[in-house]
């Protein structure tokens, strides 16, 4: 089994899910008492959310390469970033480890395009939903058509999660304006929707949506564990 390196703490509430997933997942491939062998690197997430808005995008890549490096150095063979956001700077993190990295964006494009959907709607922080790191990737590698919500819809998609979900708050009002908006991106032509946010499966569940959702969360930790177990 590959030691892997998880990237963590953005926030602790996802980051608690992916050591559960991936340690159920061995478990359920090897036997009643296997789990993973990993090291886990777990940020505040205060100092990231802070340098996120202020745009210090440099010192965050700082930061990751760093953490990269401790667990690469610590002997991790692999890297998980628990975060869809922050694989805006992935690439440059796989660089400075020298280990490989698995991309949240491959095994939730693979799954979408094995659900036979072209057109698919995301959700996530405006980082993500907005620049192009994310949306690039599920077109260039997967052939992906990607729709993301309206610009109001953006911005409270965006708040929920920084000013709730980060928090571990789960609000009905919150999941019954995410219904919304997934039923807005649907009316758009979203055959399925991504849930590019590690913490929005606190709040949504499929039976949210008309249409397929794709947590990523479930996803990235399923597709480590068969890295781990090759
Ligand atoms: N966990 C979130 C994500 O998947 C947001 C927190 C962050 O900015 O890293 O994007």
């Amino acid at each position: 089994m590959k030691l892997l390196g998880l990237i963590g703490g953005m926030s602790w509430e996802s980051s608690a899910h992916y050591y559960r997933l991936i340690n159920q997942g061995v478990r359920d491939s090897r036997r009643p008492t296997a789990s993973a062998k990993c090291l886990l690197w777990s940020f505040d997430f205060a100092e990231i959310e802070a340098l996120q808005h202020a745009g210090d995008w440099a010192r965050l890549e700082a930061l990751m390469c760093d953490a990269g490096q401790r667990l690469a150095g610590a002997g991790a063979e692999a890297l998980v970033i628990c975060t869809n956001t922050m694989h805006l700077m992935a690439d440059r993190v796989e660089a400075a480890a020298g280990v490989p990295l698995l991309h949240i964006a491959d095994p939730t494009g693979a799954a979408v395009r094995t659900a036979g959907i072209e057109r698919i709607g995301l959700l996530g922080t405006a980082f993500t939903m907005e620049q192009a790191f994310y949306k690039d990737r599920l077109t260039q590698h997967h052939g992906l058509e990607v729709l993301v919500p309206e610009p109001e819809d953006r911005a409270l998609v965006h708040r929920v999660i920084y000013e709730e979900l980060v928090s571990g708050m789960v609000r009905d009002a919150s999941r019954e304006a995410y219904r919304q908006v997934i039923a807005r991106l649907i009316q758009r032509g979203a055959q399925g929707v991504i849930l590019g946010c590690t913490e929005i499966m606190l709040l949504v569940s499929q039976d949210d949506a008309a249409v397929p959702l794709f947590d990523t969360t479930t996803l990235h930790a399923q597709a480590a564990v068969q890295l781990a177990l090759g």
